[in-house]
């Protein structure tokens, strides 16, 4: 492998299934850049909720979002959100904006300049893509496609522990039906639905730990690419 040849893994799959967590960690461990796709839409979403827009307004949303300057940076191994040069990353992640995020996610313009952005992060690197699309739309070519899976409840219940280790408050059964409703959204739109890429590797999560993913996953690479420290 060389400097300039763009190297992907891609790790799709719905929320909850702790993809987040386990491309971060998994970045390091091969010496990768970690690219979070999702924090960009949720970008996109905070300036769509800001302006007063209707997230389902397809041409407000895109004439908006056209405007925007989304950037993701790394400080310390953390990936930090810029949206017109404002650090967004904490704001993302807020109830209101998790809620609102798959209907701006499903508009076909968003998804035409978040791709191109992401094409254009990943140019010439060594990278782990974390998404819905990754594998199947973004990067089809990528050196491996990995598919996270998990159940409902194991997936709900992970997100139920990150907001309250975040200090944010919640509530399981709210947690569920929000990931429920997020993943009926996601694979049913028309424009990139979640799906896995044919040539993916399916993981299910549900019984295992953080370290037992990571470590799968690294002989995954290991096996693909040879790992790069
Ligand atoms: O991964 P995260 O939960 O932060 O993603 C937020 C939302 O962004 C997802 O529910 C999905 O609607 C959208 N998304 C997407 N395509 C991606 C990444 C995220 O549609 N590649």
């Amino acid at each position: 492998m060389t400097d300039d040849e763009t190297t992907v893994v891609a790790i799709d799959g719905p929320a909850g299934t702790g993809k987040s967590s386990v491309s971060r960690l998994l970045a390091d461990e091969v010496g990768a850049q970690y690219l979070d796709t999702g924090a960009m839409y949720r970008a996109a979403s905070l300036a769509v909720l800001r302006a007063g827009i209707d997230p389902d307004d397809v041409d407000a949303v895109a004439e908006l979002v056209r405007g925007l300057s989304i950037d993701l940076r790394d400080r310390d191994g953390d990936t930090v959100v810029l949206l017109d040069d404002e650090d967004v990353s904490t704001a993302i992640r807020a109830d209101d904006v998790t809620n609102a995020v798959s209907a701006v996610a499903a508009n076909a313009r968003v998804r035409e300049q978040m791709v191109e952005l992401q094409r254009q992060v990943a140019a010439d690197r060594f990278v782990v893509v974390e998404g819905r699309d990754i594998g199947t739309v973004v990067f089809p070519d990528a050196a491996l496609k990995v598919f996270l899976t998990a159940t409902p409840r194991a997936r709900a219940e992970r997100r139920h522990r990150q907001n309250l280790e975040a200090g944010r408050t919640s509530d399981l059964d709210e947690v569920l039906a929000s990931v429920n409703r997020r993943d009926h959204l996601d694979s049913t739109r028309a424009a990139s639905p979640l799906r896995r890429a044919d040539d993916a590797v399916e993981l299910d999560t549900s019984d295992l730990s953080l370290p037992q993913v990571l470590a799968a996953l690294t002989d995954l690479v290991d096996q693909r690419i040879g790992v790069r420290r």
